[in-house]
């Protein structure tokens, strides 16, 4: 048993570095062969009650796809049905059993299968045989158990491809068109070339990628090495006199190795086997850096850092060479395990087509940027080895899917929904001047969700009328270390000037969770319980200082300042915020800088607010309900996990309570209110908070046009009714549907057209 545990380890690990999900899947079956010394490892995969054989290691190569079994028929059928194990000692004589000549499987009579089941749905089964009658071990099929739990925690892509046989167009060369499935994370749609993100500048970070051009990646390889020939023989030649021996000596080494045929022969074999240039490098300087550190001799064992030196040296000229020439007219997309803000800043915003993030979920930070660019996103699509550098690619953010090298039947469509979607941005246009107002006169106030200076023109072009949430992390997230008093001034100045004395929400600094710093990694085992927020910056007291004098300072002679507080659970926070507020007035007043008190407010994005706010009376002016963090707490479901982030809606019973308590708290106790969550640009909940008695929704700049549109056209009394019917529901799919069915009969139907311009009044 403790080989095979020790095996599995093995697997997994092997499978999770795989570059492809044919490679993982395949892998995985040939693995499991050869670990349990059986005579067959095939795979399953169930389709509308099919069962298809889509991968085999010791059956017919010809049966793959040929062999189909329905739900219940044969053994494998049978696993399918009952969705359990089977163990048989002599397959021909089961009263299930069914026989497929050619196949090759008639010399086998041992038969062990478990079912593969993801999210609570057969996806198919494996199945191992051996020549000799046997019945498995206890140990054996526990093996099995595992390995097919494990599959089932794959993403249902990995398999999609081994049935469509993508693995085999390829093989030919051919472009493969590729639907991937994510989550949604700002809809729209928008086509463009791949620019991957590399993931950094250090080798290490490098993910699997394959190439298509074997030659070309040889070729940018030999490059990268004579360049860093080049640069350490001058670098060498500059030092020559004030370099001691010892030093001279690490150029030498340097060089030798990066000539030695062994380390390139590495690099170059890898290269031949399909792997890029900067993933082949990765491999083999992982390889040496696992044979240094194995080493007693400590000197030798530190020579071990010399080799991943060496190593970021080739990688950055590869980078050079290997960067994707686009010119400025081109549209892009980026991909990246996580697409960070000074990602998305190194390109303007009008060449960027959309964003696909490997990790994240709809509530993840990237997302939350994509829709304040109004630029279409899909999170959470698992590995980059679909995507190749370059390629086309449609993303569109309302399927929440991809789709590589579209065919032009394909494209054309998309082209037509993004014409669409462009017209029915301009008929909202119409709406910019209007108030938004419902049918019964109750004026709400739509402000936007900013962060970047790039998205202010978009805010007041949509008709912002101020800013409801400044995230300040953001301008934090492209600076490469803290940003000093007069950088953030310079920023929030801009702000507050073109927003002329409208109100501004400024968030204080929200790090930690989903939102790190690159320059301050915060390590934690559960980072949206911990360090963030106020506490982040409470315990920072220079930091938060130097951001309060720069808010303060950036509001003299304009107005408008609202200072926000992120994370509060605890009273005691606003009070510690009041004295440092106090003491950054009194500072600025004697610098003879003179500035309005600014009205503060705490994020209710913490449930245990709820309870707080009465003792907050006479400490702050205002709430704004972060319904996003507030989801993820009442629910507990982590807004950057891609498995569980489906779970997670603002239309649970259970946030629609919380929402409505804070709501009642905060307005009885003469506070005003604003929610500024995603739960402000739905048009769906937008009907529950109206009949809450919100009055301020601040959403991102491009959402504002449509829920202006939603304001205009329904009524307050209505939306009480709405509120009233939905408490019988305690699922939030009903509560989603029930809202739609009313905004439909309103002649907002047009909402749900992605791209789909409608009668707007
Ligand atoms: C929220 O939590 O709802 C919110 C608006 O803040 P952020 O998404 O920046 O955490
Ligand atoms: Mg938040």
């Amino acid at each position: 048993m403790n080989n095979l545990i020790h095996s599995l380890q093995h697997l997994v690990s092997e499978a999770s570095a795989a570059s492809s999900p044919q490679k993982r899947v395949g892998g995985i079956v040939s693995q499991v062969k050869a670990l349990m010394d059986v005579g067959v490892c095939s795979l399953y995969l169930a389709d509308a009650e099919v069962m298809t054989l889509v991968a085999t290691e010791g059956l017919n190569e010809a049966s793959v796809g040929a062999i189909k079994l329905r739900m219940g028929e044969g053994l494998v059928g049978r696993i399918a049905k009952t969705q359990h194990p089977l163990n048989v000692e002599c397959a021909s004589q089961h009263p299930a059993y069914r026989s497929f000549p050619d196949s090759g499987e008639e010399q086998f009579e041992a038969f062990l299968g478990a079912p593969v089941v993801h999210g609570g749905v057969l996806v198919g089964v494996l199945v191992v045989e051996q020549r000799t009658r046997r019945k498995f071990s206890q140990e054996e099929e526990s093996f099995i158990t595992t390995v097919a739990a494990y599959l089932g925690d794959l993403d249902p892509d990995d398999f999609q491809c081994q049935r469509d046989g993508d693995l085999m167009n390829g093989l030919r060369g051919k472009p493969v068109v590729r639907r991937i499935r994510g989550v949604q994370g700002a809809s729209g749609v928008g086509i463009g070339r791949i620019v991957i993100l590399t993931g950094g500048t250090d080798l290490m970070d490098v993910t699997d990628t394959e190439t298509d051009d074997i030659q070309a990646e040889l070729k940018s390889f030999g490059r990268a090495v004579r360049a860093v020939l080049d640069d350490l023989h001058s670098g060498q030649q500059k030092l020559a006199k004030n370099i001691s021996a010892d030093v001279a000596e690490v150029f030498d080494v340097y060089r030798m190795l990066l000539q030695s045929s062994e380390f390139s022969g590495l690099v170059i074999r890898r290269i031949q086997e399909g792997n890029s240039a900067p993933a082949a490098l990765r491999a083999a300087v992982s390889e040496y850096l696992e044979k240094f550190e194995a080493m007693e001799d400590p000197y030798l064992r530190s020579r071990g850092e010399d080799i991943r030196n060496l190593g970021n040296r080739v990688y950055a000229r590869l980078r050079e060479s290997g960067e994707l020439k686009i010119s400025e007219e081109e549209k892009v997309v980026l991909v990246g395990t996580i697409v960070s803000i000074a990602d998305i800043a190194a390109y303007p915003t009008a060449q960027l087509a959309g964003i696909i993030s490997l990790e994240g979920s709809a509530l993840s930070h990237t997302a939350v940027l994509s829709k304040a660019l109004g630029l279409p996103a899909v999170m959470g699509v698992g590995h980059l080895g679909e995507f190749k550098q370059g390629q086309l690619i449609i993303v569109d953010g309302h399927q929440g899917e991809v789709i590589i090298s579209p065919p032009p039947t394909v494209l054309k469509e998309f082209e037509q929904l993004i014409y669409s979607q462009q017209a029915r941005l301009e008929q909202f246009g119409k709406l910019r001047d209007l108030p938004a107002e419902t049918s019964d006169g109750l004026r709400i106030n739509l402000l936007a969700n900013t962060g970047l200076l790039s998205d202010i023109t978009p805010g007041l072009s949509c008709g912002a009328e101020g800013i409801g949430l400044y995230r300040s992390e953001m301008p934090f997230m492209t600076s490469k270390s803290f940003p000093s008093e007069d950088e953030q001034h310079l920023v929030y100045r801009a702000v507050m000037e073109a927003y002329g004395g409208m109100p501004v929400y400024m968030r204080t600094l929200d790090i930690g969770g989903d939102k790190p710093l690159p320059y301050y990694p915060i390590e934690e085992d559960n980072p949206a319980l911990g360090w963030r927020g106020v506490r982040f910056t409470l315990d920072h007291s220079a930091l938060f200082m130097t951001q309060i004098r720069a808010m303060l300072r950036a509001s003299e002679g304009v107005g408008g300042l609202h200072i926000l507080l992120p994370m509060v659970s605890l009273v005691a926070e606003v009070d510690s915020f009041l004295v440092m507020l106090d003491s950054a007035c009194a500072q600025l007043e004697e610098e003879g800088i003179v500035i309005e008190r600014p009205r503060v407010g705490v994020m209710a994005e913490v449930p245990a607010i709820t309870s707080l706010i009465p003792f907050l009376v006479g400490k702050i002016d205002f709430v704004s309900i972060g319904t996003n963090d507030l989801s993820q707490y009442v629910l507990a479901i982590d807004r950057s996990n891609a498995r569980v982030t489906h779970l997670s809606d603002h239309l649970h019973p259970a946030v629609i309570d919380t929402v409505e308590k804070i709501v009642m708290a905060s307005l009885s106790n003469g506070m005003d209110l604003s929610v500024c969550g995603e739960m402000a640009a739905d048009p769906c909940s937008v009907v529950l908070l109206l009949a809450m008695g919100v009055e301020t929704l601040s959403m991102a700049a491009y959402g504002i046009p449509e829920i202006k549109w939603v304001v205009r056209n329904i009524s307050r009394s209505a939306s009480r009714e709405q509120l009233k019917q939905v408490r019988k529901y305690h699922h939030p799919e009903q509560i989603r549907s029930h809202l739609r069915a009313f905004l439909i009969d309103q002649g907002l139907g047009g909402i749900f057209e992605p791209g789909m311009g409608a009668m707007i009044t």
